[in-house]
């Protein structure tokens, strides 16, 4: 037993470190996207579906195109949802998952550790997107949650991915 705890600590501290790693990079998670590509309205546009409110921001692209991860992390889901259709979780920097949802193909494995860039797989219309416009659906959650500022609880468990997509879409 507590060598599975001396375990479990030394695998959860050298996580931490690797995922705190500086400099903290940001990029665009669909390759070649820019401002143009996603609605400035698209995270919390409520009504949305059978979803309440859109947790997340649709990022238009080509079926096919390369879907990169965002941030650097550790995958930890990969699979099929009947919302996401093929979906990856992704455990980033700052305790938050990067969540990348519709693709056509995942190209990435469980537990696989990602840079920033690195494919994850490619824009598709899986899940509740069959029939729409090809796009992925890329949200943020937040282990721990905002502690004040929004009024509405389930809102303190997502980042809005809006500004930072902006600072990295400015082309
Ligand atoms: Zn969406």
């Amino acid at each position: 037993m507590r060598k599975l705890i001396y375990f479990l600590t030394l695998i959860t501290l050298v996580l931490t470190i690797y995922l705190h790693a500086d400099p903290y990079e940001y990029v665009m998670p669909v390759k070649g996207a820019n401002r143009s590509s996603y609605s400035q309205r698209s995270f919390w546009a409520y009504p949305w579906g059978t979803s309440g409110h859109h947790k997340g921001v649709d990022i238009f692209a080509k079926k096919g195109t390369p879907v990169l991860s965002a941030t650097r992390g550790i995958v930890v889901f990969n699979g099929v949802l009947s919302k996401g259709g093929n979906a990856v979780l992704v455990f980033g920097p700052w305790f938050r998952q990067h969540y990348y949802a519709h693709l056509d193909n995942s190209e990435v494995g469980l537990f696989d550790f990602l840079s920033p860039g690195e494919r994850i797989g490619t824009v598709g219309t899986t899940g509740n997107a069959k029939g729409k416009p090809p796009h992925l659906h890329y949200a943020i959650g937040r282990l721990i949650p905002k502690l004040e500022g929004e009024k509405e609880w389930s809102k303190r468990f997502y980042q809005d991915p809006t500004p930072e997509l902006n600072r990295a879409g400015r082309n």
